[in-house]
């Protein structure tokens, strides 16, 4: 009995001391991307430079993307609410941007945030998007667009779960799917 119990006090003291050493942080997500917060998210505003950039007259765009996807990417456009695009999709698999195919979001961050938009915890990486401070319509809100195409894709919000804290929300006219293939 006294062996039994102190095996158990020894548990619960390693059980304690874990804890301690962990310092209470928020459990670690397996998103390659794991420092972005609302506090490091600065904006560069401007278009970051890249090798593999895409750029197209409006005459192209309007060629390579449907209607609903230029209103969004290339005319700063938003889908309304649960318009049915992506957001309630469940498969596993990659959110890529459907103006450049970029891959920008990945089905392990995506949560339900009952906004009517598909929303994200992170990006793939942050070098995948790029932010800019947005004024319209009389609010001050962080834009986010990707960094191949510059393509608009939505807004982000320090209003997401742990353990990013940030709502990235995107419309579905934005992004492709590409779904997880099994091997
Ligand atoms: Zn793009």
């Amino acid at each position: 009995m006294h062996t039994i119990g102190a095996i158990a006090i020894a548990g619960i003291a390693a059980l304690a001391a874990a804890l301690v050493m962990n310092g209470g942080d928020p459990p670690v997500h397996n998103s390659k991307e794991k420092t972005l917060t609302w506090d490091t998210l600065k904006p560069e505003e401007t278009s970051p430079k890249r090798d593999d950039k895409l750029v197209l007259t409006d005459a192209e765009w309007r060629k390579r993307l449907k209607p609903d996807q230029y209103k969004i990417l290339r005319s700063h456009g938003t889908d309304p609410a649960f318009c049915g695009i992506l957001e309630d999709n469940h498969l596993e698999g990659e959110y890529h941007c459907a103006g450049c195919n970029l891959p920008l979001f990945r089905s392990d961050d995506k949560f339900n945030s009952g906004t009517g938009w598909p929303s994200f915890l992170l990006p793939v990486a942050r070098k995948n998007v790029w932010f800019r401070t947005d004024r319209s319509y009389g609010m001050t809100r962080v834009e986010v667009l990707c960094a191949k195409c510059d393509g608009h894709l939505g807004h982000v919000f320090p209003d997401g779960p742990a353990p990013s804290g940030l709502r990235f929300c995107i419309n579905g006219n934005a992004l492709s799917f590409v779904k997880k293939v099994v091997k």
